[in-house]
C-alpha cells in the first residue's frame, strides 16, 4: 500500500478516545504520514511517542483550516476527526468548514472509532 497522508483531529472530550485508537493502530499508522491539529498532536505524541506526527496550529487557532487547505491542495487522503457531539465549540464555523470541504473533495472521513477502525481494516485487507 502506498504511504497515505492521514490527518488526526479530536475535540477535547474525544482526545482520550482518539489516543486509545491511535495506540491500538500504531503499527498501521506508523507506515503513513500523519498530521494533527496542535493539541491533538501533543496528546497523541505523549501517548504514542514513537509515532512521527506533524503538528499544525491548534484547531480554534486555524489548525482545522490548515487541514482543510491540504484537502483543497490534494495532499490529504484520510481525515480522522473525532468531533464532540455533546459540547458546543467556539470554532464551530471551522469545524463545519472542515467537514464540508472534505465532502466537496470526497475525502474519506472517520468521525467515530467504529468508522476509523473499519477504514483501517479495509485498507489492511482484514475483514
Ligand atoms: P486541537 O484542535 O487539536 O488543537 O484541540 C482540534 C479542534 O478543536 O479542531
Amino acid at each position: 500500500m502506498r504511504r497515505l497522508h492521514i490527518a488526526l483531529v479530536a475535540h477535547d472530550a474525544k482526545k482520550p478516545e482518539l489516543a486509545d485508537w491511535v495506540a491500538e493502530h500504531e503499527a498501521f499508522l506508523s507506515r503513513h504520514t500523519l498530521v494533527a491539529t496542535g493539541t491533538t498532536g501533543r496528546t497523541l505524541m505523549e501517548r504514542v511517542p514513537a509515532l512521527a506526527i506533524e503538528r499544525l496550529k491548534s484547531g480554534p487557532l486555524g489548525g482545522d483550516q490548515q487541514i482543510g487547505a491540504r484537502i483543497v491542495e490534494g495532499t490529504l487522503d484520510l481525515l480522522v476527526f473525532f468531533w464532540d457531539p455533546l459540547t458546543a465549540q467556539p470554532h464551530e464555523p471551522d469545524v463545519r468548514a472542515l467537514l464540508r470541504i472534505a465532502q466537496v473533495y470526497d475525502i474519506p472521513v472517520a468521525c467515530s472509532r467504529a468508522t476509523a477502525t473499519l477504514i483501517v481494516r479495509g485498507l489492511s485487507g482484514v475483514p
